[in-house]
């Protein structure tokens, strides 16, 4: 028995640069362009944050509307998911952009440490983003960086706050967080099983060249995926990925090669209990 698989594209984030990888996407024109070309390519989730023109990170509700109208205008039915971590902005304004209602957005439930940083998601801050998203009308994906964002995501939903089915992003590899380890992993998915149901949907990310890793992982066991250039930026150790697109493509053959379709719009919205195709 086979299910969709929805890919998620990370098109820019908050850290690689042009120096990185030319092709990371960083004016809105260059993110909605490289949105298309992914969407093509059969991701169905567009995973974004936004850039100020030196590259650095911004958290400016107006490039996110525009990023929003031009995504909808060019990629029919894409599922939009607005990125509220730490490292675009301070406090409220990780989610300014909430009232654009954006289909998703990304919210980390706890704290944990980065490369160089503590990640901080205090109790106050994660309370206020995620009553925005009810008022809004937008479904978070709970990052878990750590088994215990997990239940915190359980907490959240035994309380009414999130909508179901709660999707939970396991993400591996961050240096200082969790490591790519498969033991953990298949816990992972069995938690959530435990917690929120046998077929409730959940997705993985790999950092750098763990990111195909967690495809495989994922797709293989009927979990969902995100890939993209804000995760890494390599098609393998000596090639930089020539575009969002191409990392798209690898983890549609993965689903190929595992007897998985990759989810249409349509489907991915149904799995994810998502409003229809906005109006
Ligand atoms: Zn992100």
């Amino acid at each position: 028995m086979t299910k969709p698989c929805i890919i998620c594209v990370a098109i820019t984030g908050s850290l690689p640069k042009k120096a990185n990888n030319p092709a990371v996407p960083i004016t809105v024109s260059e993110q909605v362009e490289s949105t298309q070309e992914a969407f093509e390519a059969g991701a169905t989730i567009m995973h974004a944050h936004v850039r100020n023109d030196d590259e650095t990170p911004s958290s400016d509700p107006e490039k996110f509307a525009r990023l929003k109208e031009g995504v909808e205008k060019h990629c029919p039915g894409m599922i939009i998911q607005f990125s509220t971590g730490g490292r675009s902005g301070t406090g409220q304004a990780r989610g300014g952009m909430l009232p654009l209602r954006p289909d998703m957005a990304s919210l980390s439930v706890g704290s944990n440490n980065f490369p160089t940083r503590v990640y901080e998601n205090p109790p106050d801050l994660v309370s206020w983003l995620a009553s925005e998203m009810v008022e809004h009308d937008v479904k978070p994906e709970i990052e878990a960086f750590d088994l215990s964002h997990i239940f915190q995501a359980a907490k959240l939903h035994a309380e009414g706050r999130i909508a179901a089915p709660p999707y939970v992003q396991f993400v591996m590899g961050v240096q200082n967080a969790m490591p790519v380890d498969g033991v953990v992993f298949d816990f992972y998915v069995k938690t959530v099983r435990r917690l929120f149901g046998e077929d409730v949907p959940w997705c993985a990310a790999g950092i750098g060249r763990h990111q195909m890793t967690l495809n495989q992982w994922a797709i293989a066991a009927g979990g969902h995926v995100r890939t993209g250039l804000e995760d890494n930026v390599r098609l393998d150790r000596d090639r930089l990925a020539p575009s969002n697109a191409a990392l798209v493509r690898r983890a549609a053959d993965i689903c190929a090669a595992n007897n998985r379709s990759v989810a249409t719009p349509a489907e991915a919205r149904q799995v994810l209990g998502l409003r229809p195709v906005a109006a």
